[in-house]
């Protein structure tokens, strides 16, 4: 049975739901499994089985304190016709390589692939352990997971969900997606910063053991629904095992052939996920990092020293957008022999110095890993050279990954099979993406460029962006990085 410790001290050791419930471990450790589970069916078995199935089998190696249908009710619950594919993430071969498309959830992108199924891990671990407070979502976002939060939290009994993101840091439409959220119980901030400044903002307001006491006595309790809650990176871990066994039932590989994986990386969960499917038991050769020119996991991977002390650069794939990648600390905690003592002191480093260098023993474990980035240019050219070769728009995410692994197979030869993740729709995206496509600057009207993505790509829009052209705006706070506590105490009419 898998019980999760923290990365920051060993001794701590909680079951599955518990971890899922308080998202960060008390002593701001992330929660790791004490051992990454084996898969107990072949994948020859798995080859061809649904996304559900595949999911079941994942999950409940990693979720062992759930019943079987606790998990398949949420299961079920999760991956129905919110999707707007039976396949739930299907594969588009284009220009060598498979696309592995993770934006057919209710968000359009690759975020609805876990936040469409934690708030029923969440509310199924609350019933678990008769929880009588309301959980209170807490998430700082740098455009996606604020959405999808919102989408898989509105109206669940028992929840509210607050959402900060950073003024400028967004896409319009993104930031449209957000404010104009339905459901009583949700509430959306924009804040005078970066998502990094978010971030910690929401980092300290969970380390804070006063308010935590506050909350308690009138009857809230907060849960994370960033990616460092297990409840995000478990079901992540399933779509690597669903895309191996989807591409042997195929015919693409052969069972036991190697595939590599290039990742659009910002807060290095879903590569995290990759590497832990890789673990279980799935062939997977490379697990290659794609960062934009926000590019700290490059230099890291190439260095082995974490620098998040550079100037934050503002891109056209903004999901990207970060310079302290929260969950890398697991990584960092595994390639020190799950020493916590290393891993908090390096973690105190870079809080207290901005930096910290990994000792080349623990470089070695990383070997499985390469990285690579996309400058701003590079993205634009890479979206129009595979929408001119194979007819097919990616978002700007999606082709710092496709950049990534263009210049990894150049400089290697490495013909592995390649999967690359792709992590939102190009209409989430619309303007950065008809710009590179048509390959000049625009002023045109989003959704005027919205039209247009529909004509050039043969795609239909999808439901998420027809639902936002004419919703109402809900939400209008706006806060200084340095008042979200009293914003946050203020939204609950805490006493
Ligand atoms: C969140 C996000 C990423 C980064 O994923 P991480 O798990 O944080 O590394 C990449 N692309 C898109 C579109 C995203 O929303």
């Amino acid at each position: 049975m898998v019980r999760y410790k923290s990365t920051r001290n060993s001794n701590i050791s909680v079951t599955a739901s518990e971890a899922v419930l308080k998202g960060l471990a008390d002593d701001g450790g992330l929660f790791v499994p004490d051992s990454i589970p084996a898969l107990d069916v072949s994948l020859q078995d798995l080859a061809g089985k649904s996304y559900q199935e595949v999911a079941y089998e994942v999950m409940k190696l990693f979720l062992s304190d759930y019943t079987e249908e606790e998990l398949k009710h949420c299961i079920n619950s999760a991956y129905d016709d919110k999707f707007d594919t039976k396949k739930i993430a299907p594969l588009k071969e284009a220009d060598g390589a498979y696309y592995l498309e993770l934006f057919h959830g209710a968000t359009i992108a690759f975020k609805d692939m876990a936040l469409s199924i934690l708030p029923h891990l969440l509310t199924t671990a609350a019933k678990k352990h008769n929880m009588k407070e309301e959980i209170v979502i807490l998430t700082a976002t740098s455009g996606d997971t604020g959405k999808a939060a919102l989408a898989g939290f509105a109206d669940v009994p028992g929840t509210s969900i607050i959402v900060f993101y950073p003024k400028d840091g967004v896409s319009k439409i993104q930031e449209k997606q957000m404010v104009t959220q339905v459901g009583d119980n949700t509430n959306v901030v924009a804040i005078h910063g970066n998502f990094d400044d978010a971030q910690t903002g929401v980092k300290e307001i969970f380390g804070d053991k006063e308010l935590a006491k506050r909350m308690k006595e009138q009857g809230y309790q907060f849960s994370s629904a960033n990616s460092i809650n297990i409840g995000r990176l478990v079901p992540q871990v399933v779509y690597y095992v669903y895309t191996y066994v989807t591409l042997v039932a195929e015919g693409k590989l052969t069972c036991g052939e190697p595939m590599n994986v290039v990742v659009p990386t910002g807060n290095f969960g879903n590569i995290l996920a990759a590497y832990y499917a890789k673990q279980m038991g799935v062939p997977v050769k490379k697990l290659i990092c794609a960062s934009n020119e926000n590019k700290v996991l490059f230099d890291f991977f190439e260095t082995g020293v974490y620098d998040r002390k550079r100037e934050f650069v503002l891109t056209s794939s903004p999901s990207m957008d970060i310079l302290v990648s929260s969950n890398l600390e697991r990584l960092i905690y595994t390639c020190a022999g799950e020493n916590s003592d290393v891993n908090a002191e390096l973690m105190r480093q870079l809080k207290e110095e901005g930096k910290y260098e990994i000792t080349s023993d623990m470089k070695a474990k990383l070997a499985d890993f390469a990285g690579g980035y996309a400058s701003e240019a590079e993205t634009a050219a890479t979206i129009r050279k595979v929408y001119e070769k194979a007819g097919y728009v990616i978002d700007t995410h999606t082709a710092v990954a496709a950049t990534v692994f263009y210049k990894y197979r150049e400089a290697t030869k490495d013909d592995t099979v390649t999967v690359i993740a792709s992590t939102a729709s190009p209409y989430k995206f619309t303007r950065s993406v008809m710009e590179a496509v048509e390959n000049k600057a625009t002023d045109e009207d989003d959704f005027t460029l919205v039209d247009r993505l529909c004509e050039v790509s043969g795609v239909k829009v999808p439901n998420a962006i027809e639902e936002i052209r004419n919703a109402k705006v809900r939400h209008t706070m706006v806060c200084d990085k340095d008042k979200m506590q009293e914003t946050v105490t203020g939204i609950l009419g805490l006493k």
